[in-house]
C-alpha cells in the first residue's frame, strides 16, 4: 500500500471525544506506516434526528468504494422503539460482512484496580443471533405478546469458528472454549457449537489446529467463572448476543470498559471501534477513556499487517497504565481525555 485511507465515524457521545485520540495516535506513527488520510464520515442516532438517517448511503459508499479500514466511535441507540431509526453499527457490520468482532481483553501488570490478571480475547459472531432483528409483536388475549427471530447458521459458525481457532494458533496458550447453552437452546446453540467442534476436522485443515486445545461452556457458567477464575480463559467463541454480553463482563475485571477495544473484521475490510457504548453520563465532560479506542486502532493496523505501529501504539498505552500518573476518572484518575492521549503520543 502507497496510503492508507480511514474512514472516520465518531458517531454520537463519547465516540466524539476518542475518535480523535484514535486519529491522534495513528498519526504519532509518522513514517513507519503508508501516508494516512482520515476520511470523515456521517452516522449516528444525532445525525439521524438532523436528517432522518442514521447512515447515510454516502458513508457505506465511501467506505466500499474508498476506504481501506474504518474506525467507529460508539452510537447512542434508544432504548424505546424509534420509528424508521435502526443501530448503524449493527447494520454496518452487516453490510460490510464483519462477521467477527475480536475483543481482546488483557490486564496490563500492576494495573490500579487490583483485579485478578486477565488475558483472554472474545471471538463474537457478529452478523446473527438475535441480531438479525426480526421481532414482532401481536395482542391476544392475556395482553401484548412479542417474539423475535434467533438465527444460527452453519456458515456463520464456520466461519467465526475459523476465526477463533486461527486467533487461538497466535497466541500461547492456544485454548478455545466454545460458549453456547445448548442444554436449553439444542437447536440453535446446539448447531453453533457442533459447527465451531468440527473445524479442525474441515476438509484443508490437514492437522493445521492439532495443538489448539478445546473445551466449552455454558453461557451462564462462563460467566460466573470469568469472575472467579479469569486465568483459565484464553480464546472464547460465541454467539452475537453472548459475546456482547461477555465482552462487558470481562471489561470490568480490567478496570474500565474505557480499555477494551475491538475490530470488526471480514474478508477484505475492518473496522476498528472501542467495546464500549456512547456514555451519556460522562458525555462532553472530556473525561472518557481515550485508551479503548486508542487501542482499537492499534487492533485494525495489526489486522492490516503493520504490527510494528501496533505495537508501538500498544507498548505507549500499557506504559501510561502502569504508570498510574495520567488516568482519566474511571480508572480513579483525575485527567482528562485529551490529557490521557497526550501521554500516549509523547510515548509513541
Ligand atoms: P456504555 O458503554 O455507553 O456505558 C456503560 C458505563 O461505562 C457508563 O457508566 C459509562 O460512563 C462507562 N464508560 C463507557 N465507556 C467509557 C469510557 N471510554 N471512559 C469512561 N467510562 C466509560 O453503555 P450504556 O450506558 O449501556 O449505553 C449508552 C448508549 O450507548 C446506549 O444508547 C447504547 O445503545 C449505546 N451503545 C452503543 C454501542 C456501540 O456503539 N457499539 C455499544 C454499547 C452501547
Ligand atoms: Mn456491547
Amino acid at each position: 500500500r502507497q496510503s492508507l485511507k480511514i474512514g472516520m465515524l465518531p458517531a454520537d457521545g463519547i465516540g466524539r471525544e476518542v475518535l480523535p485520540a484514535a486519529r491522534a495516535a495513528i498519526l504519532a506513527l509518522g513514517s513507519s506506516i503508508p501516508k494516512t488520510e482520515f476520511i470523515d464520515l456521517a452516522a449516528g442516532f444525532e445525525h439521524f434526528t438532523r436528517t432522518g438517517t442514521a447512515l447515510p448511503d454516502e458513508t457505506v459508499n465511501i467506505l466500499q468504494e474508498e476506504c481501506d479500514c474504518a474506525m467507529f466511535g460508539a452510537v447512542s441507540s434508544p432504548s424505546r422503539k424509534v420509528t424508521g431509526y435502526s443501530s448503524p453499527i449493527v447494520a454496518l457490520r452487516k453490510k460490510m460482512d464483519l462477521y467477527a468482532n475480536i475483543r481482546p481483553v488483557t490486564s496490563v501488570a500492576a494495573e490500579p484496580t487490583g483485579k485478578p490478571s486477565v488475558d483472554l480475547v472474545v471471538i463474537r459472531e457478529n452478523t446473527e443471533c438475535l441480531y438479525v432483528k426480526q421481532e414482532t409483536q401481536t395482542v391476544t388475549e392475556n395482553g401484548k405478546e412479542a417474539r423475535a427471530t434467533r438465527l444460527i447458521t452453519e456458515r456463520a459458525s464456520r466461519r467465526i469458528g475459523e476465526m477463533a481457532f486461527k486467533t487461538a494458533l497466535s497466541r500461547p496458550r492456544k485454548h478455545v472454549t466454545i460458549i453456547h447453552k445448548s442444554n436449553v437452546l439444542s437447536i440453535t446453540d446446539g448447531l453453533f457449537r457442533e459447527t465451531v467442534r468440527a473445524v479442525p476436522t474441515l476438509p484443508g485443515v490437514d492437522g493445521r489446529y492439532d495443538e489448539v486445545t478445546i473445551a466449552e461452556q455454558l453461557v451462564d457458567s462462563a460467566v460466573y467463572r470469568l469472575f472467579r477464575e479469569p486465568h483459565i480463559y484464553d480464546v472464547m467463541v460465541a454467539p452475537n448476543l453472548y459475546g456482547d454480553i461477555l465482552s462487558d463482563a470481562a471489561a470490568a475485571l480490567v478496570g474500565s470498559l474505557g480499555l477494551v477495544p475491538s475490530i470488526n473484521a471480514g474478508d477484505s475490510f475492518v473496522m476498528g471501534e472501542p467495546v464500549h457504548g456512547s456514555a451519556p453520563d460522562i458525555a462532553g465532560q472530556d473525561i472518557a477513556n481515550p485508551l479503548a479506542a486508542i487501542r482499537s486502532a492499534a487492533l485494525m493496523l495489526r489486522h492490516l499487517g503493520y504490527g510494528n505501529g501496533a505495537d508501538r501504539i500498544e507498548k505507549a498505552v500499557d506504559q501510561v497504565i502502569r504508570e498510574g500518573m495520567v488516568l482519566t476518572p474511571d480508572l480513579g484518575g483525575k485527567s482528562k481525555t485529551s490529557e490521557v492521549t497526550q501521554e500516549v503520543i509523547k510515548r509513541i
